[in-house]
């Protein structure tokens, strides 16, 4: 059936890079073999999933919607993949992005933009805009995503979806192309909260096979889903993420969101977290950095692309001609911005200086939770945008994770849940609830409270 509906609508939507009909049928009837068999699988067992295009799957190719991977395919399953498989989750096929999963809308992807299925003439949200348009479209029920500023969270929002960014580390990244190392974070998509929570145990855990994996258990997050109980619980909404420059739709469902929890039986309080608004210049600052040293292994000689190769041309050469061709302008601006604030001279007053900023936000947090169990806010400043929109202005892009990026910086866990539609133009809006790190279930139990 989804795959019918893929077939139906993808023309329009693209949330798909590639779809495995034929794989995805072989995998169903695999599981109902190992049903057969009297193996026990676990609850997802037999459902499909759509697969972002940043996670290594050696069946399919990856290209993190970047040119330089064309044709690509990788010679091992990233951990995520691998469990999807172990779960008995079916891969529908591998979901657009923003090229190396930078951006907010999906329009840096190499191969064209995804739309919104709510109203195709707007963005998805990005970076991982094909896997909430996907589920969004009906054509999966759940899909994955990686979440490095928001790239869960701000996707789902606009498209009226719950998506979560576990606790870094808690989710492996052995096998997810690297964008921004100690931020990305593997994490659910779906239409609801039990949903996400089934997916989210399904493929996170301690994995030996990445360094900074966190070797705890993962937080009981399909118990908390199904308590949705937030009696008692005390609610913090952080005073520096809503207000001035906000849309009146999105703030007003966001304050409703409030009074339902005051209603449920949550004390809400206002909590100031002055350096939250450092949180974007440290961000662009710290990704880009990363990004200008993890993309270096894309040198024409290991993987994909390889342009101007003929025998005349130096490695050198061949280097440079391949990455000018193979990546997009924004892979392109991230490597210049991130080899300047790494360069002598600088590194102090801006990758160093940013490396504060992430302390005291992570401080910030720290503060907030002896006194409240959750923090709450918008997950985005605005429903979503028209396509074309903000390609101009990478400011007014950058601004769409403003919400979203402290939790990266610090590394804790939050979940963005739909709380309605704005009324100026019926487009879904986002409550993000903030959780301390491994604490993630608290997310949960508050987010199916109220949805
Ligand atoms: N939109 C942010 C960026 O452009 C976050 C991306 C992400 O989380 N991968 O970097």
């Amino acid at each position: 059936a989804y795959l019918d509906r893929i077939a139906a609508v993808d023309g329009q939507i693209h949330a798909f890079l590639h779809v495995a009909a034929e794989k995805a049928l072989d995998q169903a009837r695999a599981v109902d073999a190992r049903r057969a068999a009297g193996e026990e699988l676990g609850p997802l067992a037999g459902v499909p999933v759509a697969h972002k295009d940043v996670f290594t799957t050696k069946d399919m190719p990856t290209t993190a919607a970047s040119r330089i991977l064309e044709g690509w395919q990788p010679p091992y399953d990233a951990t995520v993949t691998e469990r999807l498989r172990d779960a008995g989750l079916v891969i529908l096929g591998k979901t657009n992005m923003d090229e190396f999963a930078m951006g907010s809308s999906t329009e840096n992807s190499a191969y064209g933009p995804t739309r919104n299925p709510w109203s195709t003439d707007r963005v998805p949200g990005g970076s991982s805009g094909g896997s909430s348009a996907a589920v969004a479209a009906f054509e999966a029920p759940l899909a994955t995503g990686t979440d490095t500023g928001g790239s869960i969270r701000q996707p789902a929002a606009v498209c009226g979806l719950v998506g979560v960014k576990p606790t870094y580390g808690s989710s492996s990244r052995h096998g997810v192309i690297a964008y921004a190392s100690s931020l990305d974070t593997p994490g659910p998509f779906a239409r609801n909260v039990l949903d996400a929570a089934l997916l989210h145990e399904a493929f996170s855990g301690h994995d030996p096979r990445d360094s900074t994996s966190v070797d705890a258990p993962v937080p009981p997050v399909v118990e908390a889903a199904r308590r949705a109980d937030v009696s008692g619980m005390r609610i913090g909404m952080v005073k520096e993420l809503s207000g001035e420059g906000y849309q009146p739709g999105v703030l007003q469902r966001f304050t409703e969101a409030v009074e339902l929890l005051e209603s449920l039986g949550a004390k809400v309080v206002e909590v100031s977290c002055p350096s939250f608004t450092a949180a974007l210049a440290a961000y662009y600052i710290i990704g880009p950095s990363e990004c200008s040293s993890n993309l270096a292994r894309f040198d024409a000689m290991r993987y994909g692309l390889r342009v101007g190769d003929d025998g005349t041309r130096s490695a050198e050469e061949v280097m440079s001609l391949t990455r000018a061709e193979g990546f997009g302008p924004e892979v392109k601006r991230r490597i210049i911005l991130g080899t300047y604030a790494l360069s002598s001279g600088y590194y102090d007053a801006y990758y160093g200086s940013a490396q504060q900023v992430r302390t005291l936000i992570k401080r910030d947090f720290d503060a907030a939770f002896q006194h409240v169990d959750v923090l709450v806010s918008p997950t985005t400043p605005t429903t979503a945008f028209r396509l074309g929109e903000r390609t101009d202005d990478p400011m007014a892009m950058y601004l769409a994770d403003l919400c979203t990026i402290p939790t990266n910086l610090a590394g804790n866990a939050a979940l963005s849940v739909p709380c309605g539609l704005a009324p100026e133009d019926d487009l879904p809006v986002g409550l993000q609830i903030m959780a301390p790190t491994l604490a993630d279930d608290r997310a949960y139990q508050v987010g199916a409270a109220v949805e």
